[in-house]
């Protein structure tokens, strides 16, 4: 198992982690709720949550907003009146709302465990190795754009900022790919190979022409002519929900369902968005899902609170299943419970911040250099 000691950045990002104190642990569930609601109340405009599509219902209940990890980010810094910015999704997520927010705003984080596997598959120091190595193996650094997906820490952001590359998401990455590609000669594309092969693949790159640097092999486990050849360089990160979607279950989903459609999310592995009819971020999903004719029956491959959610709400007029039959949940989400978000209400109820998120201001300027270049691609 590889153990990677935390940055300078990261540790002052991450903060110190408090234990939930006991007497937030043994709440009935309408106990709970009524006291959310009181805080709710008390904190009035000063206040706002954000809730991810991800997140479990008994958190999502209390948004003010939900979305995607972007879109809540802009929510959160357009909604002015509110000082408080209490974000139920994962720690990258909220980074981003430090990024982006007004200069009164402060963002919280209901439980500071709640991370992200993919976003911590790259890190700062491992990109500068990378860096030096491509250098090394004969590869013009300087015509290379580093383009990071959102689900990565603000310290990768930095240095993508700083080394004139860009943010991308789900629903903007074929956009902000081909404007690099204006830009460079190739592409460094972090922390989700996927997201960056299916892209690329849709943007007319072949499959021989990317290649997978593994931070943890020497040289990211290629060859100089290896590295030479690729246009599109692939950092070898994943998300450990949406790779459990497999071709053998859309077999299955459309031997049972021979009429039924499946729509799967870019971070699957590029087998199943191949395999897929459709392909497209949350939004996208959410969107085409709604907008589809009744009596419609749709598989989907993303993470289950957003599909259950979706079956809810567009039942009975479509059928809407998970693809995975056990259901993909994204578990480090799941750690914001009401009891978290209780805690850190009561702390502004009473004058305390819990869990605060702080990007150093270095780091920050960098860092929203490459979201700001994001926001000008249209
Ligand atoms: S679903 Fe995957 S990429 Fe999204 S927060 Fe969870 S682990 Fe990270």
């Amino acid at each position: 198992m590889d153990i990677r000691l935390l940055t300078e950045v990261e540790k002052q990002s991450i903060g110190e982690r408090q234990p939930l104190p006991d007497r937030y642990l043994r709440l009935s569930d309408d106990e709970m709720d009524e006291r959310l609601l009181a805080a709710k109340r008390t904190l009035g405009e000063r206040l706002v949550i954000l809730g991810h599509h991800y997140q479990r219902d008994e958190v999502i209940k209390f948004a003010d907003f939900t979305g995607d990890s972007l879109k809540l980010a802009r929510a959160a810094a357009a909604r002015g009146a509110a000082e408080f910015i209490v974000f139920c999704g994962v720690h990258f997520m909220a980074e981003s709302a430090d990024i982006l927010r007004a200069p009164h705003q402060k963002v919280l984080l209901p439980d500071l465990a709640a991370g992200c596997s993919m976003a911590d598959m790259a890190a700062e120091d491992q990109l500068e190795v990378c860096w030096r190595e491509l250098r090394a193996l004969g590869v013009d650094v300087d015509r290379i754009v580093p383009v990071t997906y959102i689900n990565s820490s603000a310290a990768i952001k930095a240095f993508v900022g700083e080394h004139g590359g860009v943010v991308c998401t789900s629903t903007n990455a074929a956009a902000v790919m081909s404007w690099a590609f204006e830009r460079g000669e190739r592409l460094l594309m972090l922390p989700d190979q996927h997201l960056g092969r299916n892209t690329g693949y849709r943007l007319g790159i072949p499959l021989d022409r990317m290649a997978v640097w593994d931070p943890h092999e020497i040289d990211g486990g290629l060859t100089a002519a290896d590295a030479q050849n690729a246009r599109l360089l692939l950092w070898k990160g994943h998300c450990s929900v949406h790779t459990r979607f497999t071709v053998q279950q859309i077999q299955a989903f459309r031997k049972k369902h021979p009429e039924g459609k499946v729509i799967a999310h870019p971070e699957c592995t590029f087998d199943v968005v191949q395999a897929a009819d459709l392909a497209g971020s949350t939004e996208f999903i959410i969107d085409t899902l709604r907008k589809s004719p009744a009596g419609s029956v749709w598989a989907v491959a993303t993470e289950i609170h957003l599909v259950n959610r979706l079956m809810r709400e567009l039942a009975p007029d479509r059928t809407i299943v998970t693809l995975d039959p056990f259901g993909c949940l994204c578990s480090t989400m799941f750690r914001v419970s009401p009891n978290h978000l209780l805690w850190v209400l009561d702390g502004l109820v009473e004058g305390t911040l819990h869990n605060q998120i702080i990007v150093p201001d270095e780091t920050k300027r960098w860092a929203k250099l490459a979201l700001d270049r994001m926001l000008e691609i249209r």
